[in-house]
């Protein structure tokens, strides 16, 4: 790399007062952690990914603040998430590596910062200003350019590689990240909206598409009152029908309750929807598909038509 030099300044407020971030997605973070170290002011990490990611960021020495994605979704959804927490801590100085996740999530968080955003950095320095020195021309020249606080440095490629993690220094805290904050906004699913009282029921009737009219549902809530329970559903119920309150829909982006009985009528078993009810003592279902998956994670299971099979049981538990 040969060393032309373009010094180059942008007007703005005063410099760095503090408040730097790295954002960590993958294990190249040590040298992002180094640079934002060297800039001179206290350093937090916002990591999204495993637990052991964020124990070795807080066991470098920095406090953390720590986003788990669900199980298959990628780092790269918490971005809004991400972004709004670390927003809200107004930080002067923003670092990443250059990996997929990493500078995703750290431009999410530069777009809700107001930050200028700066990619290919070698180094950055505190001053009145920050002074960030950066590769340009594919490596060819350094620039270094001077500007106002905030600012969101992605590491140049060769910055990232194969730093070690600082040892003998005092372990940071993780703190995991609200999970309200941190749900993944999915096209066509919001949040769930605040729990309902099939949170702490001993005992759940839940439906779902099986149920071919809204009129039927009373024939669910019969069942639910036979068996002193609430009424839930699986997600398209509320969604996509309407026919019961948004709270009351069960699953990863519904409610997560743990019954003492589930009882599933006319609902396939999508994972999605199993993720709701893993702490549920006793699943059993009613589906006229044999091979319908709800069956292969319940207890106990009726195979045949809900019309015949929940009057039928009505009237056994009314005996
Ligand atoms: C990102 C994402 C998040 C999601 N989150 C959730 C979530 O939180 N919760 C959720 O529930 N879903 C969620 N889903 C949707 C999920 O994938 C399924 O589409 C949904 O759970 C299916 O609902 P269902 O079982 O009611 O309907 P269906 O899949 O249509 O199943 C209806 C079932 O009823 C049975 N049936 C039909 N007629 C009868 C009858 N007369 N008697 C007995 N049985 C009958 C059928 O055999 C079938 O098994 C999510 C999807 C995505 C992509």
């Amino acid at each position: 790399m040969s060393a032309t030099t373009d010094d180059r300044t942008t007007r703005g407020t005063a410099g760095p007062m503090g408040g730097v971030w790295i954002v960590v997605a993958d294990e190249a973070w040590p040298a992002a952690l180094e640079v934002a170290r060297a800039s001179g002011g206290t350093v937090t990490a916002a990591v999204v990914g495993p637990q052991p990611l964020a124990d070795a960021v807080a066991a470098a020495g920095v406090p953390v603040v720590w986003v788990e994605p669900a199980r298959d979704t990628p780092a790269e959804a918490y971005a809004v998430n991400l972004a709004a927490q670390v927003a809200a801590a107004s930080p002067d100085l923003l670092v990443s590596t250059g990996g997929p996740a990493a500078r995703t999530l750290l431009g999410a968080a530069a777009a809700a910062a107001g930050a200028s955003l700066v990619p290919g950095v070698l180094a950055v320095t505190d001053g009145p200003r920050w002074t960030v020195r950066r590769a340009v021309l594919g490596g060819e020249a350094i620039e270094t350019l001077t500007a106002p606080a905030p600012l969101a440095l992605i590491l140049a490629a060769d910055e990232a590689a194969d730093r070690p993690a600082a040892t003998g220094v005092a372990p940071g805290t993780v703190a995991k990240a609200d999970t309200a904050a941190a749900e993944m906004v999915v096209a066509g699913t919001q949040p769930a909206p605040p729990a309902s009282g099939i949170v702490d029921a001993r005992t759940v009737v839940s439906f779902g598409r099986g149920v071919h009219a809204k009129a039927d549902v009373a024939l669910v809530e019969r069942l639910a009152q036979a068996l002193g329970a609430e009424v839930g559903c699986s997600m398209p119920v509320a969604d996509d029908l309407g026919w019961l309150d948004r709270s009351r829909y069960v699953g990863r982006s519904g409610q997560h309750i743990s019954p003492r009985l589930y009882l599933a009528v006319g609902i396939s078993g999508a994972p999605q929807h199993l993720e709701g009810v893993r702490g549920a003592k006793v699943l059993a279902a009613i589906n006229n598909d044999p091979k319908a998956r709800i069956f292969r994670r319940a207890d106990y299971g009726a195979v045949g038509d809900l019309y015949e099979v929940v009057p039928a049981l009505i009237a056994a538990l009314q005996q």
